[in-house]
C-alpha cells in the first residue's frame, strides 16, 4: 500500500501519511482518495496549506509532528540512517491543515546536484501558503551556507511563478531557528538573515520588467526561535504550543495562515492540481499558473460535471419507462424541475470555486445534457396527453350524444373546452423554466384531431337524424297512400302527391330545426335535404310497388269488378233472373275496371301542376353520399309499362269472365228450380 503501515499507534485515516514524490521522483496516484480518506474532499478553500524546508537532520519532522500532531517519521537517533529524498503528506490532526514534509533539500551540502530542491521549491510556492524554514541558530550569518543557497532557489524559483503578478501568489515564509541558546536575542538572529535575504534578492539576475520589484511585494517573513529540545526540554515543549496556537487558532493575534497566502485551489482539486504542476516541474517546462489553473478547472469541473449528470440521469430513468409506454405521469414537469435544480445546484456547489470561464462553459454543457435528457420526457409527456385527452374527448361526446334532448353544438364544445383545458394544464406543468420548450404547436394538432372527430361525429349524428325522419316519413304516407291505391280515383295521383308534398316540408322543416344545433355549413345542409327527399320518393315508390305487386292490383281489381258486378247501386248481392241485363252489367263493370290499369300504370295526377311541385332534380342529381345509386326520376314515375299493362288487362280478363260464367250458371239453377 502506499499509504505507509502506522508506526505511532495511530489507527484512523485521519492520521494516515502518504509520500506524494517518492525517491525517484514519481508523483503518488493516490493523493486524491487520500485527500477524502483525510475527510478534507469537501473543504473547498477551507484548509491550509504548509511545508518544510530545510537541511537534513534539522528537526524538521520532529516539529511538525508536535506542531500538527502529524505521523512523519523521525530519524531514529541510534541509527542515524540517510533520509530519502521525497515530499510526505499528513493530515494536521484536528485541523483543516495538509503539511508537507520536504526531505533532501539540502543536496548541496552533500554535494549533490540541486534538481530536487529546485523542483520541490517550485512545486511548494505553487500550493503552500507558508513554507517553514528550519535551521540550526548556528547556521545563521552562513551567508554561503546551504540555506542561502535554498533561498536563492526559492527566490528564483517564485518570481518565475508570480513575478508579473505580484497579487496572485504571496507567500509567507517563516523561519524556525531551532537551538536557539539566548545569547543572541531573536531580534538580532532575524536582522542579520534579513540582511542576507535581502542580499540574496539583490543578487538575483531578474527580467527588466521587474528589475524594481522588492522582496517583501512577494514574501512576508517571520522569524520565531525555539530552544534547544534536549537541555531546555519544557520552554522548547511550551513554545512549541505557542506557535501551534498560532498555525491552529484563526483568531490568534499573530495567526499565520492570512487568506492572501491561500492559492485558491479548492480541496477536492488539490491531488490533480499537484500532479501536473509536478508533470510540468518533471518535464522542466515552464510552468505557467494560470493555465494551470485553467487546465485544473476543465478536469475538475467535467468531473463534477459527470457525477452530477449521473445522479441526474438516476433519476430521470425513473421516469422513462412509463413515459415511453404512453403514461401521463403525475406531477413529471415537478420532478424534472427538481432533477435539474438539484443537478444544478450540486454542479455549482463544487464547481463554481473554479476558474470562472471554465466553470460557466461547463455549466453550460451540463445544462445541455440535462435538457437533452428531459426533452425526450417532455415531448412523450406532450404526445400521451394528447392522446389520452382525445380520448378522454371522444367518450365524452360519445356519452353526450346518447339519449335525446341534447345539443350537438353545446355537447362537442363543453366536450372541447375540458379536453384542450385538461391539456393546457398538463403541458403547462411539463414545462421547466429556461428552456425554450413549447407546447403550443401540439395543441395546434390537437385542435385539429378534435375538430376531426367532432365533424365525423356531426356526420353521423346527421346520418342517423336523416335516418329517423325517413323513418318517421314512412310512417306518416303509409296510411294515406294505401287508402287512396285502394279508393283509386281519378284524382288518386293529386291525394298521393299532395300527401307526400305535405310530409316531406315538414320532414325537412324538422331537419332544419335539428341541424341548426349541428352547426353543419349550408352546403351539408343542403346534401342533406337532397337525399331526405331522395329517400322520400324512394320511399313513396315502394309503397307504391307494394301495393301494386301483381297478387296485390289483382285483389284490387278483383274488388272494384265485384262491387259493379255483383252488388248493386244500393250495395245489395244481387240475384240474377234470366230477365236480367247480364251481358250489358258485365261489359259494364269490366270496362270500369279495366279503365283503372292506365291510371295505375303512371303518376299522372289530374292537375299536372302538381308533378313540377316535385323535387325531381334533388331527386335525380344527387349522389346519396349515405348509400345510394343513380337515379332515373323519369323512369319512376311509370308503374307498369305497357307489356306489364297488357298482361294485367289478361289475367283481369280471365277472372272476370269466370264471374260471368259463374253468373250465367246462377239464372240456369234458378230456372231448373
Ligand atoms: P529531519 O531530518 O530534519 O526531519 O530531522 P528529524 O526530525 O528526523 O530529527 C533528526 C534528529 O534530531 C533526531 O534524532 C531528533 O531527535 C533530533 N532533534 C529533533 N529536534 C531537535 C531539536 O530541537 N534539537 C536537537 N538538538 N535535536 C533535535
Ligand atoms: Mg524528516
Amino acid at each position: 500500500s502506499p499509504v505507509n503501515a502506522l508506526t505511532n499507534g495511530h489507527t484512523s485515516a485521519a492520521s494516515e501519511r502518504l509520500q506524494i514524490i517518492n525517491d525517484e521522483k514519481k508523483f503518488t496516484p493516490d493523493l486524491s482518495a487520500q485527500i477524502e480518506r483525510w475527510g478534507l474532499r469537501d473543504a473547498g478553500f477551507g484548509y491550509n496549506l504548509v511545508a518544510v524546508f530545510g537541511s537534513q537532520s534539522t528537526g524538521k519532522s520532529t516539529l511538525l509532528n508536535r506542531l500538527f500532531g502529524t505521523t512523519f517519521d523521525v530519524m531514529d537517533e541510534t541509527q542515524r540512517q540517510q533520509t530519502t529524498k521525497g515530499i510526505w503528506m499528513c493530515r494536521g490532526k484536528g485541523m483543516n491543515i495538509m503539511v508537507m514534509d520536504v526531505e533532501g533539500t539540502d543536496g548541496r551540502e552533500r554535494g549533490e546536484d540541486q534538481d530536487f530542491e529546485r523542483k520541490s521549491a517550485l512545486f511548494s510556492l505553487a500550493s503552500s501558503e507558508v513554507l517553514i524554514i528550519n535551521l540550526w541558530e548556528h547556521q545563521v550569518g552562513l551567508y554561503q551556507g546551504a540555506n542561502m543557497g535554498l533561498l536563492k532557489t526559492v527566490f528564483e524559483v517564485n518570481l518565475g511563478l508570480f513575478g508579473k503578478n505580484v497579487n496572485n501568489g504571496r507567500t509567507l515564509l517563516l523561519f524556525v531557528i531551532r537551538d536557539h541558546i539566548g545569547q543572541t536575542p531573536l531580534a538580532n538572529l532575524q536582522a542579520t538573515l534579513t540582511a542576507d535575504l535581502n542580499r540574496i534578492w539583490e543578487s538575483l539576475s531578474k527580467p527588466t520588467e521587474l528589475q524594481d520589484r522588492k522582496l517583501s511585494d512577494y514574501f512576508d517573513l517571520s522569524f520565531t526561535a525555539l530552544p534547544h529540545k534536549i537541555l531546555s526540554a519544557d520552554k522548547f515543549e511550551s513554545e512549541v504550543l505557542n506557535l501551534r496556537t498560532r498555525f491552529a487558532n484563526p483568531e490568534a493575534p499573530d495567526f499565520l495562515f492570512k487568506p492572501e497566502y491561500h492559492k485558491r485551489i479548492p480541496a477536492d482539486g488539490v491531488a490533480f492540481y499537484m500532479e501536473n504542476i509536478w508533470e510540468q516541474v518533471q518535464s522542466n517546462k515552464d510552468l505557467d499558473l494560470p493555465t494551470q489553473q485553467e487546465l485544473l478547472a476543465q478536469f475538475r469541473c467535467d468531473e463534477i460535471s459527470t457525477v452530477a449528470l449521473a445522479e441526474f440521469n438516476e433519476q430521470a430513468k425513473s421516469q422513462r419507462r412509463p413515459v415511453e409506454a404512453g403514461r401521463v405521469v403525475d406531477g413529471l414537469g415537478e420532478m424534472m424541475r427538481n432533477w435539474r435544480t438539484d443537478a444544478l445546484t450540486r454542479y455549482d456547489r463544487d464547481a463554481s470555486r473554479y476558474h470562472q470561464g471554465v466553470y460557466k462553459r461547463k455549466r453550460a454543457d451540463l445544462l445541455a445534457a440535462l435538457d437533452s435528457v428531459l426533452s425526450p420526457l417532455f415531448l412523450g409527456q406532450l404526445k400521451n396527453l394528447h392522446k389520452t385527452c382525445l380520448v378522454a374527448f371522444k367518450k365524452e361526446m360519445l356519452d353526450g350524444l346518447h339519449g335525446e334532448g341534447y345539443n350537438f353544438a353545446d355537447v362537442v364544445s363543453a366536450a372541447r373546452d375540458r379536453c384542450l383545458g385538461r391539456f393546457e394544464t398538463g403541458a403547462k406543468e411539463a414545462c421547466v423554466e429556461g428552456t425554450d420548450w413549447s407546447w403550443e404547436d401540439e395543441m395546434v394538432l390537437l385542435k385539429e384531431e378534435v375538430a376531426l372527430v367532432a365533424d365525423q361525429c356531426r356526420k353521423d349524428e346527421t346520418k342517423k337524424m336523416v335516418n329517423l325522419i325517413e323513418r318517421n316519413f314512412k310512417k306518416q304516407i303509409s296510411e294515406p297512400v294505401d287508402l287512396a291505391l285502394n279508393k283509386a280515383a281519378p284524382d288518386m295521383w293529386d291525394n298521393i302527391l299532395r300527401t307526400f308534398k305535405e310530409t316531406l316540408d315538414k320532414a325537412e322543416a324538422s331537419y332544419l330545426v335539428k341541424a341548426r344545433s349541428f352547426n353543419c355549413t349550408e352546403e351539408e345542409n343542403s346534401h342533406a335535404i337532397a337525399t331526405l327527399r331522395k329517400r322520400a320518393w324512394q320511399a313513396l315508390r315502394g309503397k307504391i310497388d307494394e301495393q301494386t305487386a301483381d297478387s296485390v292490383i289483382l285483389g284490387k281489381l278483383r274488388a272494384h269488378f265485384e262491387e259493379r258486378f255483383r252488388y248493386d247501386e244500393m250495395g245489395v248481392p244481387r240475384v240474377w233472373k234470366p230477365e236480367d241485363d247480364i251481358d250489358g252489367a258485365f261489359k259494364k263493370a269490366k270496362d270500369e275496371t279495366l279503365e283503372l290499369i292506365p291510371r295505375y300504370s303512371k303518376i299522372e295526377p289530374v292537375d299536372s301542376s302538381l308533378a313540377y311541385t316535385l323535387p325531381a332534380d334533388s331527386i335525380a342529381d344527387v349522389s346519396d353520399s349515405f348509400g345510394g345509386e343513380e337515379y332515373d326520376f323519369g323512369a319512376s314515375l311509370t308503374i307498369f309499362t305497357e307489356t306489364k299493362a297488357l298482361e294485367l288487362t289478361q289475367k283481369f280478363r280471365r277472372e272476370a269472365d269466370a264471374y260471368y260464367v259463374e253468373a250465367k250458371r246462377s239464372t240456369v239453377a234458378s230456372i231448373a228450380q
